[in-house]
């Protein structure tokens, strides 16, 4: 007899953890032949028992089939967990090659401080950095505050530390705000060169002549006396708003929103970093298209909610004679169930409506990695939707199953129990668990938990309210009870063979348990007992097993913050 195999296992016992762990990956229902083959596959001396084995196993297949898939894996679990495996892994999918990527590559992140970042924009920031990780050249985060009234000055702070979580290695940091002389100079260039003009039509009937494809009158002015009045704009001769510097691009364009626009134009409002030094201010078509270009940016990829501005954009390369760099428009992500305007969360915040930027209720940055987010989650569910220009939906359920096989290997279980409810325990004044930190990795060690005297634990009521006199359950890693008429609860011993008779697997927790909080994503509270445990993992992503994965605050308190389940 082969011990090392079998160790005194018999058919049954194996039947069982096998019918288990097929059942749970073919959807709740085990397969006679491949459970038999395992069997069979353990040791020779089951060869000369084949009727028997089929026999036994085709029984415990039934007995299996009828559990519910939470019980199966409850209870493999506790037989096997060795055997759980997690779903196959997706292949992790390329991005497309980038034209003319070959010689390396230098690309931008363009955020605007007007707020930290979303999940909407992590997509912009992970796929430059994948794009200049494989191609290698230079990533630069432009900082676009050219409109003061919309920045938030904690922001350019806030950008970078989101950028830092994510793991974009971005290689220099430049603020549109410094390079206003430069700015200066091109619009100067275009006035020269015929290409632009100075404008001081009230807006509203200038934009109603391009949209009869007419010029104002001021479209052809010349060249000398655009750049008087250019002049006179800066040493601020005019009234706010009374004149601007316009690109022209061409008039009759089929697309109305390409025509002609509007290029620099005076801003009153101090802006956080440079005060009231500038009266001029660039708009974004502009900055953007003389910055792409200064920088030297091979590969501009952004959304395609920006294809007109790149269309304005190209005509500043064509005035001034520059080569292009290759656009890349990538498709609109709709994020449904999510706040994600900067002006709505921080009216918001303001009304206390959330605690801050990181409130776990928003789509930030901040706040997915306070839930327990892995920034590897996120990468991946970016790189799987890659940079095509189709629409697509943002889901939240795609990104919560990556970063569960992610955290799943490192999350420390602890039972959490919620709406409580105190059972007595008769029949015993001693009992220990010892339940595996993880049930994959029994080097992490166990979680130790004493009772004795007159034994009480915590149950959840979700659990007691199903369970009448006569009823048998087992406590997850301590022991089995029987449920008596008077309410108390009997110890029956630790044999697993109580799950063929229909026992239940719950959690519960001993009287040293702590209270605790969970704070969940709807801005709903759930307050239950956490084991002791707990307090060891603060800032740590944990499994609250039977009610999903959190994030532990480090806090006195144990406030958890679910991720998901
Ligand atoms: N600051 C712009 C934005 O955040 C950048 C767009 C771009 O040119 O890629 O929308």
């Amino acid at each position: 007899m082969n011990l090392s195999i079998t160790e005194g296992m018999s058919i049954e016992s194996l039947a069982r953890k096998y019918a288990l762990q097929n059942a749970i990956e073919y959807d709740g229902k085990a397969n006679p032949g491949s459970v038999i083959g395992k069997i069979m596959n353990e040791g020779t001396e089951f060869r000369s028992q084949a009727k028997q084995v089929a026999e036994i196993s085709r029984q415990v297949i039934v007995e299996v089939n009828a559990m519910s898939p939470e019980e199966q894996k409850a209870e493999l679990e506790q037989l096997a967990p060795e055997l759980l495996v997690k779903k196959k892994k997706e292949i992790i999918k390329e991005l497309p090659a980038l034209e003319n990527g070959e010689k390396g590559v230098v690309m931008r992140l363009a955020p605007n401080p007007s707020g930290p970042l979303h999940i909407g924009h992590t997509r912009m920031a992970i796929l430059n950095d994948e794009y200049v990780k494989k191609y290698g050249g230079k990533l630069i985060v432009r900082m676009e505050d050219t409109n003061p009234p919309t920045i938030l000055p904690e922001a350019y702070d806030l950008i970078l530390e989101d950028l830092d979580w994510l793991g974009i290695e971005y290689h220099e940091v430049i603020n549109q705000s410094d390079r206003f002389g430069i700015y200066y100079e091109y619009a100067e260039k275009i006035l020269v060169l015929g290409k632009g003009y100075m404008c001081d039509c009230e807006s509203e009937s200038w934009r109603k002549l391009k949209d009869e494809k007419k010029p104002c009158p001021h479209r052809d002015t010349a060249p000398d006396i655009n750049v008087k009045l250019w002049e006179d704009m800066l040493a601020g001769k005019f009234e706010l708003g009374q004149i601007s510097m316009v690109v022209k691009t061409d008039i009759q364009h089929k697309n109305p929103a390409v025509r002609d626009f509007v290029a620099m134009r005076m801003v009153e409002e101090p802006h956080p970093l440079t005060g009231s030094k500038y009266l001029v201010y660039p708009l974004y078509n502009f900055s953007v298209a003389i910055d792409d270009y200064d920088m030297g940016m091979t590969h501009v990829l952004r959304g395609k909610d920006h294809l007109n501005n790149t269309i304005r954009q190209e005509y500043v390369y064509e005035h001034l004679g520059w080569d292009k760099p290759v656009f890349i428009h990538y498709g609109w992500v709709s994020i449904d169930d999510t706040v994600l305007s900067t002006r709505q969360i921080k009216a918001a915040i303001q009304e206390g409506k959330y605690s801050g930027w990181d409130d776990h209720q928003l789509g930030t940055v901040a706040a997915l990695a306070r839930r327990g987010i892995h920034p590897d989650a996120i990468r991946q569910f970016w790189n799987d939707v890659g940079a095509k220009s189709v629409d697509i939906k943002f889901s939240w359920e795609n990104l919560h199953a990556m970063n569960k096989d992610i955290i799943d290997k490192d999350a420390i279980r602890l039972f959490f129990v919620w709406k409580p409810k105190e059972i007595k325990i008769t029949g015993i004044d001693k009992l220990q668990s010892r339940a595996p930190l993880h049930p994959e990795r029994s080097e992490l060690g166990v979680r130790v938990t004493e009772l004795s005297g007159n034994i009480t634990v915590q149950i959840t009521y979700d659990d007691y309210e199903n369970l009448k006199p006569g009823n048998l359950v087992r406590l997850k890693d301590l022991c089995n009870l029987e449920m008596m008429s008077d309410g108390s609860f009997k110890y029956i011993g630790n044999d697993l063979d109580v799950l063929k008779k229909g026992a239940k697997i719950i959690h519960w927790v001993g009287p040293k348990a702590l209270d605790a909080e969970v704070q969940m994503p709807d801005g709903t509270t759930i307050s239950g007992l956490v084991e002791k445990a707990a307090e060891n993992y603060a800032d740590r992503v944990v499994q609250f097993e039977r009610f999903g994965f959190v994030r532990l605050e480090p806090d006195e308190n144990i406030i958890a913050f679910f991720a998901h389940k």
